[in-house]
């Protein structure tokens, strides 16, 4: 099977986003400003340094008018933007402003020697995958490698979690594979803030440890075809949304004239009015209930009648423990601990589910479990809180 780092990340992300893109290869149904914009100063970026290939420095006006002419080229009705309160053009002036600072910060753009723009690289993780991708730049300086990445987003991220991004570590591993280069330093050029970081590790080995465990979990859920959606911050920005069964009947709504006698719209209004009654009874009930029993104590009543049930109000006494560490500890020394515990089902199938539980162990359970579809309905306001 043939990998590559955006579909693994995509799998993360969202399980069904992954399906959608790279099992039922379903071309995108609409594009994120951020994805465009991030590809238009990418193209200005590699423009830049093939014409230094060249021996020519790109002026920077010369710059910023390829890079309006592609977005305008590229420009479609596809391209939708996530936060309501900016438009497309405040994005392009972004893109504008990232190569402005690039520009300024690199010039004369001779960190080093160019070996690679856009490389396509193919190289295997072990011997039953291979990872597919593109590397921004290869540059070469007295004698060592560096493996330059763009990033166009307004994250910035923790010392952690660049020690932990396998993505430029999978690069390093595949001029490894592809040319025997040992050593690499890794540079992030995050666009956004003007701020270079780079790593350098002794052996990026851990990586290669690290996708194989995740395409594991790929090759598990192709093999049972279970690609459940996952809601996040990351929905606004997926292509797939009008699809998707999180979100496919607000776009049906979006597209009527008329909701009111949609039976899915009405439904879901019946049952939070139901619910909110049952709300307003439940706190009734229990005033109910304390004025019963004040009554009830007032005049020393054990029953009370009404005119078709009579309430037998009893009043007992329970014992509570706390401090349940030291009770175990009690009950274990007695030997009394397995009579008063019980068997955690939940755990046991949600580990049996997991795989967490030893092969042996796995297969004597196996007779014992069943699967049941199990339902519920959540009801979630309107608009998500981020
Ligand atoms: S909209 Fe969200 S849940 Fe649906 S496919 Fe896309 S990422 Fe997954």
């Amino acid at each position: 099977m043939i990998y590559s780092y955006s579909a693994i990340s995509s799998f993360e992300a969202c399980p069904l986003k992954f399906k959608y893109a790279y099992i039922d290869k379903i071309e995108p149904l609409r594009r994120n400003i951020e994805a465009f914009m991030g590809n238009r100063v990418h193209e200005a970026l590699e423009k830049l340094y093939r014409d230094k290939l060249y021996e020519k420095v790109c002026s920077l006006e010369e710059l910023l008018n390829f890079y309006n002419e592609r977005w305008k080229k590229e420009m479609s009705e596809q391209i939708f933007v996530t936060k309501e309160e900016y438009r497309i053009e405040n994005y392009r002036k972004m893109g504008e402003r990232y190569l402005i600072d690039y520009y300024n910060t690199y010039k004369p753009f001779d960190e080093g020697r160019i070996i690679a723009l856009e490389k396509k690289v193919f190289f295997p993780l072990n011997e039953k995958y291979w990872i597919v991708g593109i590397i921004d730049r290869i540059v070469e300086k007295d004698g060592k490698y560096e493996v330059h990445d763009y990033k166009t987003s307004l994250y910035f991220p923790t010392k952690k979690e660049i020690e932990n991004d396998c993505q430029l570590q999978l690069y390093a591993l595949a001029l490894d594979y592809l040319y025997g280069i040992k050593e690499v330093e890794l540079v992030w050029h995050f666009l956004a803030f003007n701020k270079e970081i780079r790593l350098k590790k002794r052996s990026y080995e851990g990586a290669r440890m690290e996708l194989i465990k995740k395409i594991e979990k790929i090759e598990k859920a192709i093999k049972s075809n279970e690609f459940p959606p996952r809601e996040s911050s990351l929905c606004p920005y997926c292509e797939y949304q009008p699809i998707c069964p999180v979100f496919r009947h607000k776009y049906k709504l979006e597209e009527m004239e008329e909701i009111t006698e949609e039976e899915g719209f009405k439904l879901v209004n019946e049952y939070w009015n139901i619910l909110t009654k049952i709300e307003e009874l439940k706190i009734l009930k229990e005033e109910i209930k304390e004025k019963l029993i004040e009554y009830a104590k007032r005049n020393n009543l054990q029953c009370v009648y009404g005119s078709e049930k009579v309430a037998n109000i009893k009043i007992s006494k329970n014992l509570y423990f706390n401090k349940k560490l030291k009770i175990k500890e009690i009950l274990k020394k007695e030997g009394l601990y397995e009579k008063y515990t019980k068997l955690d089902t939940w755990k046991l199938a949600d580990d049996f589910r997991n795989n967490l539980l030893p092969k042996h162990l796995m297969e004597k359970l196996r007779e014992f479990i069943e699967e049941k579809e199990n339902t519920r309905i959540y009801l979630k306001n309107l608009e998500r809180e981020e």
